[in-house]
């Protein structure tokens, strides 16, 4: 057998702790929590195929030949509109990059940032396949404490002197995967006031913003930014489908030509035919409403988890109570193995995302996530039912 010579960015086997956990949990008998999916019933389907058969009879040609690596121009005009309107974000064109989901504007700004032993500061908990891309390029992390109104900013700036070596702070302020909490305006004021001070750039990745069913929305740590410190990143993957793989960045232009060579190099550039269809579609129909008819479902099912949680489980639990998006983050006293308990409740026939590996450090004992967009309503009741059993069950253990 080759053993074959890896670089030292391609994680060790093993660390696909999620995929392992999804699998587990993907036993039809098992009511799973454990995803992170869209409900896929509000896709337009019909609506997208009206508009791929016109990008057909009209631009069929272009959108099938290879393109810019920027992004289709109409796609990107829409993205500036769209950025400007929901985050009173202004932008010229030659601050937009389209990319491959944006999961790309990930792994492009940690490439184009990240030296081996530069410190990303990431909130804790985090997206882990966040961690999995800065870590990739050989960053140390030190995760910053958050409370149920975001990121502290005593702990971040304690955070930036600690580790002057800092060159990236990563946030999610939106219904945060995995906790659902969202940064208060005040703190993402200071955050990017912390940015400019301290000479570090803040990602801010908002794929979940735009799908709120309560509270009153908060404008963007971008719309703060006076000095060009905050690249923002978002996607089309929660209000339209996430097959299409198109998600955007919006930073300085310096940034944004340095972000495209590196495109350049891992695909010269996302699959036309999609940008055509998606801005085809942006241009036919209300964007607005159909997010509006997401956001009223996703709220409807986070209100019955809620109402499910409170009845079945037990005494102590803690957990958020996310006003948008597509996550809720649960807090169980007394586990001190969250896998262990993740394997108790497969014998209850239910499942969930054990918390460890959303921590860059040590991970919170007890502590997992429960997604609820994709959750049929008549499901949420059954399985929470399980998950408080398991739960009682664990914790009088
Ligand atoms: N950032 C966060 C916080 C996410 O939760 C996700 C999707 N799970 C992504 C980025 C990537 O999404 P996409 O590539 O589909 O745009």
């Amino acid at each position: 057998m080759t053993q074959f010579k890896f670089s030292k960015r391609v994680p060790a086997d093993g660390t696909d702790a999620v995929g392992a956990i999804l699998k587990a949990a993907a036993d039809p008998k098992i009511i799973s929590f454990a995803g992170g999916l869209p409900a896929p019933e509000l896709f337009p389907v019909k609506e997208m195929k009206a508009a791929v058969d016109k990008v057909f009879d009209e631009h069929g040609q272009e959108a099938m030949q290879y393109g810019a690596a920027k992004g289709v121009t109409a796609l990107r005009q829409a993205i500036q509109q769209h950025v400007k309107e929901k985050e009173n974000v202004d932008s010229e064109l030659d601050n937009v990059l389209v990319t491959t989901g944006s999961e790309q504007a990930l792994d492009l700004v940690g490439k184009a940032f990240v030296n081996p032993g530069d410190t990303v500061l990431v909130e804790q908990p985090t997206y882990l396949c966040a961690l999995d891309v800065f870590r990739s390029y050989g960053a140390e992390f030190a995760s910053v404490e958050m409370d149920e109104d975001g990121m502290k900013m005593d702990a971040l700036e304690e955070a930036l002197k600690t580790h002057p070596n800092t060159k990236l702070v990563y946030t999610v302020p939106n219904f945060q995967n995995p906790t659902g909490r969202t940064m208060v305006e005040e703190r993402r004021k200071k955050l990017a006031e912390l940015a400019e001070k301290y000479d570090v750039y803040v990602l801010e990745d908002n794929p979940y913003g735009e799908i709120r069913f309560a509270g009153q929305h908060v404008p963007a740590v971008k719309s703060f930014d006076k000095s060009g410190h905050v690249f923002y990143m978002s996607t089309f993957s929660k209000t339209l489908a996430p097959g299409f793989r198109l998600g955007w960045v919006v930073a300085d232009k310096d940034v944004v030509n340095k972000l495209t060579v590196l495109k350049q190099s891992a695909d010269l550039h996302t699959d036309n035919l999609g940008q055509y269809a998606v801005a085809q579609f942006l241009a036919d129909n209300d964007l607005d409403a159909h997010v509006k008819e997401i956001s009223d479902l996703y709220g409807k099912r986070k209100d019955l988890m809620l109402a499910g949680i409170k009845k079945y489980f037990p005494e102590g639990v803690t957990y958020t109570d996310p006003e948008g998006g597509m996550f809720l983050w649960v807090e169980v006293p007394g586990v001190d193995d969250t896998v262990e308990l993740f394997k108790e409740c497969l014998e209850h026939n239910v499942a969930f995302v054990p918390g460890d590996p959303f921590f860059a450090g040590a991970p919170q004992p007890g502590a997992f996530r429960l997604n609820y967009s994709n959750m049929k309503e008549d499901q949420i009741e059954v399985g929470l039912k399980r998950l408080g059993e398991a739960l009682t069950a664990a914790v009088n253990k």
